[in-house]
């Protein structure tokens, strides 16, 4: 694969048979299983300024809470009462959470049983993230939002892209399964740009890899810009799996968000993996990184497991059992 091949691929390839050519991939590499995740949203505190994020620090008008410890553990054990054994916990950059307290977080949830913590809360130092690591968190998810350095630093000011891909080389060192990707549909952003982003993920050899559609926000300052479209959203994905056969792709949340009633096409064009959104329903509203983040039906713990179980049931796919770890060892694998 190379950037080439990727942009013909995006620009060229019409839509059923891009998508069949994901699906067989999907299916050859990852089968039929799909595994469900289950995302507590612990805090919605960010000392960001993201231009696309509703969490961002300057959006005084968000009430913001976060979690308890016990919160965290109840409803983590309550997806683990419905068979799913990855608990994904994610925030702002909550500059008012001690890394000790995640790593308590990380400690309880994996008292609870075989299940893999997978870590969501932006950017830290090495020496953090080595002590996440410690605490028994097996994966880590940092997209990297978009390769276009002038975008990226447009869109992020204060935050250097330098900076978040330190991050991405520091979590694979450490033997975290990594997650990357990217927002597709960012003002200025470009079909090449897009293909940037895939191959940035196929040359970090990642384990996971996320691309959701940009949907504007109002209270941000992109609010009146055009997001991006759920269709070029699912060519996105489907590219990404032909480019990335053995990494675990989601049907992202904000792709769901953007067409609901549809989580079976990108299920059927290279996605293996759906994210069920247990954070506890007082929450869930203050969680607004952009507006509309999936149906109301989806959204009460156990009730957006079950709905999920069903979709990938009436699909006929099984339902993957177990944790769902990584497709392929890294060549630099090793344990602490
Ligand atoms: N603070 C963490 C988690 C961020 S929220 C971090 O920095 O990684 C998770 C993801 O939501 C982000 O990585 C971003 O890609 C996505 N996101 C934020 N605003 C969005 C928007 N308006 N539309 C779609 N996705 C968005």
């Amino acid at each position: 694969m190379n950037e080439e091949k990727i942009l013909n691929i995006l620009r060229n390839t019409p839509d059923e048979e891009l998508f069949a050519e994901a699906d067989a991939v999907r299916s050859q590499t990852c089968g039929d299983e799909v595994y469900i995740r289950a995302i507590i949203e612990f805090s919605n505190y960010c000392r960001c300024a993201c231009e696309y994020c509703g969490l961002n620090v300057k959006n005084d008008e968000l009430s913001r809470y976060r979690m308890t410890l016990e919160q965290v553990i109840k409803a983590s054990r309550e997806a683990f009462d419905e068979n799913v054994q990855t608990i994904v916990l994610q925030s702002g950059e909550d500059a008012g959470i001690k890394t000790d307290e995640i790593c308590q977080m990380v400690e309880s949830i994996k008292r609870i049983g075989d299940i893999a913590v997978t870590l969501s809360c932006g950017e830290y130092p090495y020496e953090d993230y080595r002590l996440m690591r410690n605490a028994g968190a097996d994966r880590y998810l940092l997209k990297i939002e978009t390769v276009n350095r002038e975008i990226y630093h447009k869109l992020r000011p204060g935050c250097r892209f330098e900076n978040r891909v330190r991050c991405l080389h520091d979590l694979s060192e450490l033997g975290y399964q990594v997650g990357s990707g990217s927002l597709v549909g960012l003002p200025g952003q470009t079909l090449e740009d897009i293909a940037d982003d895939i191959m940035f993920c196929v040359n970090l050899d990642l384990e996971m890899a996320t691309f959701s559609p940009f949907i504007p926000h109002p209270k941000t300052p992109l609010g009146d810009e055009p997001g991006g479209s759920w269709l070029l959203g699912l060519r996105v994905l489907a590219t990404a799996r032909i480019a990335l056969p053995a990494v675990h792709i989601p049907v992202s949340t904000a792709l769901a968000s953007v067409s609901p009633d549809d989580y079976m096409s990108p299920l059927n064009a290279g996605a293996n993996v759906v994210m069920a959104d247990v954070t506890p329903y007082e929450f869930v509203k203050y969680y607004d990184i952009y507006p509309g983040k999936a149906p109301i039906g989806f959204r009460k713990g156990r009730d957006s497991i079950s709905r999920l179980k069903k979709i990938i049931e009436s699909m006929g796919r099984p339902i993957g059992i177990g944790r769902g770890d990584a497709l392929k060892k890294k060549s630099t694998d090793y344990f602490l």
